[in-house]
């Protein structure tokens, strides 16, 4: 799969490609139009890493606008903050969860600002690579009748991807086994700590007084 073109090469001020194509951290470029540029050579692996299919891959080629592919509800916690650096110029560093049923791994995102404006450079490292049974999270048993709602559908959060009980709507548990295979019969949502946190206060620093 094509990974650049040549004029993502002439924009990258900054960086020099040879360190982003050997770097062990899985990376991403975007244009000042948030459409992507390139991926580096981790990237993939990365992506492989974490369940995803070779046919999604395909599905997101160079010049996708990353609203396109960027899944869930939580998206707009990365479109507001990737604008923010275009317009700023300043680096945005933050903090991510995507684990496996088996493995808890914690990441960090830089966004670097290209220094000629023309657009980002999205470097993700992990952090943390515990198995789960080490972190002491509560794993819950995939029992149907707890979390089936009365629509038919098992909720999972989008972002956390806990599931949401029927009995007790307030309360989403760790279910390992929908983590590694969801259910047919499953909706994608967001939790309310997920809500708050990156859909309703997108930016991680906000000093607008009513914090919106
Ligand atoms: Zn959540």
């Amino acid at each position: 799969m094509e990974r650049y073109k040549k004029d993502f090469l002439t924009t990258l001020k900054g960086f020099d490609f040879n360190t982003l194509e050997n770097s062990k951290h899985s990376i991403y470029g975007l244009s000042k139009n948030l459409n992507l540029t390139y991926f580096n050579p981790s990237w993939f692996r990365f992506l492989k890493e974490n369940n995803f299919e070779e046919s999604d891959l395909h599905k997101f080629p160079l010049g996708t606008s990353i609203i396109e592919a960027l899944r869930g509800e939580i998206k707009d916690f990365y479109i507001q903050n990737y604008k923010k650096v275009l317009e700023t110029g300043e680096i945005w560093q933050h903090e991510y969860e995507c684990s496996s049923s088996k493995e808890f791994r914690k990441f960090h995102q830089g966004v670097y600002p290209l220094k000629n404006g023309e657009g980002l450079i999205v470097i993700n490292s992990l952090l943390v690579n515990l198995p789960m049974d080490q972190i002491g999270r509560k794993a819950h048993d995939a029992i149907a009748k707890n979390y089936l709602q009365s629509t038919g559908f098992i909720t999972q959060c989008s972002n956390c991807r806990k599931c949401q009980r029927v009995d007790q709507e307030e309360v989403w548990d760790w279910v390992p086994e929908w983590v590694e295979r969801m259910p047919a019969n499953s909706s994608h949502s967001i939790c309310p700590t997920c809500f708050d946190y990156y859909w309703k206060y997108p930016r991680i620093k906000d000093t607008s007084p009513n914090g919106i």
